[in-house]
């Protein structure tokens, strides 16, 4: 897109930096990719620390991975940034070995492997038509499945749940040990979600994994370091003037500050960015202020000697347990979570079970879980309380967005209807599929727009 160039704007972009609210994945891809383009930029960010859902706190010796904990290798884009960041050697190619628990026992699959499926005793002879059928419409369907689209091709596939799918195109024992169980990683379950989500994640699962040594945030703090961000700086209102933006931001014991800006990506949650932005148009707002998260809770447990299971992570399909969605076992996703002979295992609820405890203090959400485990695994519950020598409750009220039929056809109308010579761009998960790589891809949109803004010529995609 272009628009006529403004040699005043221009004059400004050297003096005036761009302004990013968010320090999260998507701000700071931003961010980073400006700079790279020789324009001076500042983060403001509410937390006393960058990375948002892609941050890691250290406890006792185990690195507890906050938010998002497994990254796959088709994240093209964010292998690109590690490339550019210069810290590939950050990272290795880890275990990708999938558990699905049935009938109380664990099957176990390479997620990169589909025929596992069938090898692993998780479904029956007479479920390999429907595998087939699966296989087909992932290979049909690629083309729209895509983290570097604003989500307008994958909308056309967007017409039904993921249990409406499961049960036109699979069979009932998909539906209730694949379908279901994946749908656990997003916190949900398949009458609530759209079907984008379900073909979205089996391409992603369907390949090779990979990590950052020790900790995920491995990348956040990288960018942090190579950015002027400015922590503890809540911002308050963000507003577009006849040429620049005006932030307003606070930080407690101090006066309100006030900068003005060439121009300014909110890369914050939805309903945050509804918040504060006020001059953005009424149905705008209406759509970032509705954007559908869910909470999650989750519960980490460190303990004093390694659990016999290999994989990295063992779902539960709600016909094992209603509630427990998923145990990771976080020293088998990647090196570095727990100390030497330790191991860190973090259980997660499906989304309506964090919504009912969410008042619940933490001493009662650990209790809880004790009881879910020895309900859902005995023998892993044993071993828990046995060896257990850390917990801690991690909460998201803004975890992941619950994605029913149809809401990729709004978010297609949402993203085609922004301006894209705003002063004010938008980058944030729910602008395309909920997790890090996207988030990261609506970073780059938003600073190429910001770049054409600022500059008033267009910048080709991918050269930000
Ligand atoms: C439990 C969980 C597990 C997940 N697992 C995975 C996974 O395994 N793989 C994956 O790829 N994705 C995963 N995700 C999703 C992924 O973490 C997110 O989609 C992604 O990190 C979002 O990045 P973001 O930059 O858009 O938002 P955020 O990371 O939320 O960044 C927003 C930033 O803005 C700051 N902020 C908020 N309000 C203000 C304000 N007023 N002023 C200034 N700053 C403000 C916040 O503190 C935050 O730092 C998971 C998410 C959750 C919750």
């Amino acid at each position: 897109m272009t628009h006529t160039p403004n040699p005043a704007h221009t004059a400004r972009e050297s003096k005036e930096p761009v302004i990013v609210v968010g320090a999260g994945i998507a701000g700071m891809t931003a961010a980073f990719r400006l700079q790279q383009a020789g324009h001076p930029v500042r983060v403001l960010e509410r937390e006393d620390r960058a990375g948002g859902r892609m941050r890691t706190v250290r406890r006792r010796g185990y690195h507890m991975d906050l938010a998002a904990i497994l990254l796959i290798e088709n994240y093209t884009q964010m292998r690109d940034l590690v490339r550019d960041l210069d810290i590939e050697d950050t990272t290795l190619r880890t275990n990708n070995l999938v558990g699905i628990r049935r009938d109380g026992r664990v099957h176990r699959l390479r997620a990169n492997r589909p025929t596992d499926l069938k090898r692993s005793g998780l479904l029956p002879w007479s479920s390999v038509p429907a595998m087939v059928r699966l296989q087909a419409d992932l290979r049909k369907y690629a083309g729209r499945l895509r983290w570097n689209s604003d989500m307008g091709e994958a909308a056309t596939l967007d017409t039904e749940t993921a249990a409406a799918y499961a049960e036109r195109r699979l069979d009932t024992e998909f539906r209730d040990y694949v379908v279901d169980p994946m749908s656990a990683m997003f916190f949900n379950s398949p009458p609530d979600l759209s079907v984008v989500n379900f073909l979205f994640s089996m391409p992603a699962v369907n390949s090779e994994w990979f990590n950052f040594h020790d900790r995920v945030d491995t990348l956040t703090t990288t960018l942090a370091a190579r950015l002027d961000v400015e922590t503890r700086a809540e911002v308050t209102q963000v507003e577009e003037t006849s040429d620049g933006v005006r932030v307003h931001w606070r930080r407690e014991g101090e006066p309100e500050h006030t900068e003005e800006a060439a121009a300014a990506i909110v890369a914050l949650p939805g309903p945050v960015a509804a918040g504060l932005c006020p001059g953005l148009a009424p149905s705008t707002l209406d759509y970032l202020a509705n954007v559908p998260y869910v909470p999650d809770i989750h519960v980490y447990f460190g303990v004093d000697r390694v659990p016999s299971e290999p994989a990295t992570c063992v779902l539960f399909p709600q016909r094992e347990h209603a509630d427990l969605g998923v145990i990771t076992f976080n020293h088998n996703f990647a090196p570095g979570r727990a100390p030497q002979g330790h191991a860190l295992l973090t259980s997660y609820y499906r989304y309506p079970w964090a919504m009912a405890h969410w008042d619940d203090d933490d001493d009662t959400v650990e209790a809880l879980t004790h009881e879910i485990h020895r309900q859902a695994w005995p023998e892993m519950a044993r071993h828990i309380e046995a060896h257990q020598d850390m917990a801690y409750v991690q909460r998201w009220k803004n975890a992941v967005i619950l994605r029913k039929p149809g809401d990729y056809a709004r978010l297609r109308a949402f993203n085609q209807g922004l301006d894209p010579r705003s002063r004010i761009q938008l980058a944030g998960d729910y602008l395309g599929f909920s997790a890090t790589n996207s988030s990261l891809v609506t970073g780059e949109r938003a600073a190429r727009r910001v770049r054409e803004v600022v500059t008033g010529g267009a910048v080709a995609a991918g050269r930000v």
